[in-house]
Order: structure tokens, then C-alpha cells, then sequence
């Protein structure tokens, strides 16, 4: 294995994560993608050009360079906007490798299924294996929609069963995630492979948490509750708020050290704004206990769980959660929803709790559980450290390689059979 071709249509791996469109799903590209590198697997990336003044290839790493490709106009352009653009994107990919020697990679890996469009052509047109990573898919995000979200149009739908259909290789974050291309999407059982996402153990690790809390000007003794993540309806902050009130319902006397921390920046439909945000406080009348922060990256996030007492994942579905995986690292144990991959990331009853539904008063009793009970905290505590060690991004990439180096097997008996 020589050279990855990675599709990342929607959103690029330069981006810092935590709003608009940048997720998870950018952390994975470059994570994967640099530890490829430094196994001596080179790894380009094809993304969307969002402005003008991007350089048409830019290194990311050593090893990992990123390819700015023209579809459409710079700026202004969402997401649900892209499937018009798919044929110019796909038109710069296949001129970009046209200039190089013939074989020049050997497998088009794409992460979500607007890249799943472009990759299922490059297969056709290179003769190399399609890996397709699916991070979300509509039909269950649609089954577990927000009151105020907006479903998943038909036309992603049908995409994405198109791509499923033609990939040779579709990764998946669990078992669940795999049951659902099966169940949901026809997928060929022998063609999904299941590979847990890590979490970057050098940058996430317990630490000082009053000097955490310190340099948020905190105070040493506050009940610090946080949310980490893109602020909209899937993502639920708005049921950590009516957790928060409920808490505060439960526990009056914490009032003067609670604080509730939303970091983060505004992306898709609906309740999707720190302005929608500080209207439901208002509304609850908890104000005065709720921060926002913007995305946070680098020590910065690091900081921002250690000072935590607890990191609330509520999303309605989620394929699998860094975010939990991260606050774990950092020694900061996790409530989080029992949904999609989150009863994998999280450890119920032994890293942190999970949460059957999204009723506040469900949401508020199990964080009351941990921040009012401090022994069990603790013992939550470390054993979150000991569970995301489990995960890690070096056995993720290991995984994927085996998995290219398998479906180019596989393909390579079809096609010459
Ligand atoms: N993130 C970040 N800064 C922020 C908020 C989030 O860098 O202020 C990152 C976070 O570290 C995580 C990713 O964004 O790696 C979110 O991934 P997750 O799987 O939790 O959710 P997704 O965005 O994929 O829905």
C-alpha cells in the first residue's frame, strides 16, 4: 500500500472542529491520516475549496497533504447545497489524478456519503477498492429526531444506499453502526468491518483540575457540568440546560457553585445557536450559572475537561462520540445517552452513566448521582482513564490499513475473475 486517496467533500481537515460542519469527523481524517503517514503510507486528501486564498495542495503533515478542489462558488455554499456540486468535485478529483503516473493510489477511502457520491466514480475510473465510512446515516438519524430538527431529505437517503451498494469496504465505529448498514441498508454482512475511533492519549490525560479550573477563572470548589460539541439539535445542549434547572430543583444549595459550560459553535438547523441557548436559560431561569465558550482547540480542550466534573453527551444519536472518549481520557467521567455508539464509549455504571431518554428529570437525577456523591464520582473518575485507554488512534489506523490491504484482495479477485 502506497497512497491513500481520502474524500472529505463537505468539510476539511485544516478546520478546527467544534462548529459549523467540523466534527468528529475531521478529528478521524487527520488522526487516521498522519499515523498512515508515519507508516510510510502516504495520504491525500481531497476536500472542498472554501476560499480563494487556499493554495490548490497544502501539506497538512509530513506525508499528508490536502487538496483544495474548485466546485462551486468559495463561500455561501451549505451542505444540503453540495449534491449540486458532486459531478464538479468529482470532475477535479479525476483531473488531479489524471496528472499522475498510471496506479497512483491504491485505495479511495470516503467519509460520509457526499464523498461516497465522488468515491464510487473514482473506483470505476481508477480500478482501486472503495472504503467508505459513513460517520452518519439518515435513515437513523431520522428515526431519532429532535422535536425541533429537520429530517434527512430522500435524496441522502437514496445516495447513501447507492453507496453502500458499491463500496467494497464499508468501516463502521461498532457493531451497532454495522447492524444498521445490514439491517437499514442491505449491506453485504462480509463487506463491513467494524472499526473502533481512538482518542489522542498524548494530548488528553489527567491533569491539575484546579489549575484547569483556574485558568477559566473558575472558582476551586464550583460543580462544573459541560458540554462539548457542534451546538445543534442532534447534539441535545439544550437538555443539559433543563438537567441543570432540575438539578438545581434537587439541590438549591449547589446554586452558588454551579456552573454549566457549553462549548462550542453554532451548525445546522434549529436550536442551533448559543443565542437559542441563553433564551432557554433565561427561560429556566438559570442565567447566571450557564457560559458559553467558543470551539476550543488544542491545551485549550484538554483543560476544559479536566476542569469538569462531569461532560454530558445528550445527542439524540450519535455513531459513536470523541467528545466522551476525550473527557474520559482527561479523567472526567461522562453521562451520556444510551444511543447509537455511546454505550460502547462509555461504561455504564463504571466510566459514567448512561441515560435511557432525554426527560430532564432523568437527565437531572443521573448528573445529581455524580456531581453530589463525590466518592463515586472518584471511583468514576479513574476508571474512565483506564476505559479510553482502550481506545486508541494507532490501533484504528492499523485496522484500516488491514482493511484496505483486504479489500484490494478482494477487489483485485473480482475484477479478474
Ligand atoms: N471539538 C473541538 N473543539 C470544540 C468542540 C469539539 O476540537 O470546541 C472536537 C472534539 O474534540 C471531538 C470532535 O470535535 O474530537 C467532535 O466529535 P464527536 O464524535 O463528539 O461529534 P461529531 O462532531 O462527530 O458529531
Amino acid at each position: 500500500m502506497k497512497r491513500v486517496a481520502v474524500l472529505s467533500v463537505h468539510t476539511s481537515p485544516l478546520e478546527q472542529p467544534g462548529t459549523g460542519d467540523a466534527g468528529g469527523m475531521n478529528v478521524y481524517i487527520v488522526q487516521t491520516a498522519v499515523r498512515m503517514a508515519r507508516r510510510g503510507v502516504e495520504v491525500e486528501i481531497f476536500t472542498r475549496a472554501t476560499s480563494s486564498d487556499l493554495p490548490p495542495v497544502a501539506e497538512l503533515a509530513p506525508g499528508v497533504t490536502v487538496r483544495h478542489v474548485v466546485a462551486g462558488p468559495f463561500e455561501g455554499l451549505g451542505k444540503e447545497e453540495l449534491p449540486g456540486q458532486l459531478c464538479a468535485f468529482t470532475a477535479g478529483v479525476l483531473r488531479a489524478e489524471a496528472r499522475q503516473d498510471p496506479g497512483h493510489y491504491d485505495v479511495v477511502h470516503s467519509h460520509y456519503w457526499l464523498s461516497g457520491q465522488v468515491g464510487w466514480l473514482a473506483r470505476e475510473r481508477w480500478g482501486v477498492p472503495l472504503v467508505h465510512t459513513a460517520h452518519t446515516l439518515a435513515k437513523v438519524k431520522n428515526a431519532n429526531l429532535a422535536s425541533h430538527d429537520t429530517p434527512e431529505p430522500r435524496m441522502r437517503v437514496i445516495g447513501e444506499e447507492q453507496v453502500v451498494a458499491e463500496a467494497d469496504l464499508l468501516v463502521a465505529n461498532t457493531d451497532v453502526e454495522a447492524g444498521e448498514l445490514i439491517k437499514l441498508y442491505d449491506a453485504d454482512s462480509a463487506k463491513v468491518a467494524v472499526v473502533p475511533p481512538g482518542v489522542d492519549l498524548d494530548r488528553f490525560t489527567p491533569g491539575d483540575r484546579e489549575a484547569a479550573r483556574a485558568a477559566l477563572g473558575l472558582r476551586p470548589d464550583a460543580v462544573v457540568l459541560a458540554f462539548v460539541g457542534r451546538i445543534q439539535p442532534l447534539k441535545a445542549p439544550d437538555v443539559l440546560l433543563k438537567a441543570a434547572a432540575d438539578l438545581l430543583a434537587r439541590a438549591p444549595g449547589v446554586r452558588d457553585r454551579l456552573v454549566v459550560l457549553v462549548v462550542g459553535g453554532p451548525s445546522g438547523s434549529g436550536m442551533k445557536t448559543p443565542e437559542d441557548l441563553k433564551l432557554l436559560a433565561g427561560e429556566l431561569g438559570i442565567s447566571d450559572v450557564v457560559r458559553f465558550l467558543p470551539p476550543q482547540g488544542g491545551a485549550a480542550l484538554a483543560r476544559v475537561y479536566r476542569a469538569a466534573d462531569v461532560v454530558a453527551v445528550p445527542s439524540h444519536n450519535e455513531s459513536f462520540g470523541l467528545v466522551a472518549l476525550e473527557a474520559q481520557a482527561c479523567g472526567t467521567p461522562v453521562v451520556a445517552a444510551a444511543v447509537g455508539g455511546l454505550p460502547v464509549a462509555v461504561r455504564d455504571g463504571v466510566s459514567g452513566l448512561l441515560v435511557a431518554g432525554h426527560e430532564p428529570a432523568a437527565w437531572g437525577r443521573a448528573l445529581a448521582q455524580v456531581v453530589l456523591h463525590p466518592a463515586f464520582r472518584e471511583e468514576l473518575a479513574s476508571n474512565a482513564v483506564g476505559h479510553a485507554r482502550r481506545f486508541s488512534w494507532d490501533r484504528t489506523t492499523d485496522s484500516l490499513l488491514a482493511g484496505y490491504a483486504q479489500a484490494r484482495d478482494v477487489f483485485r479477485e473480482e475484477v479478474f475473475a
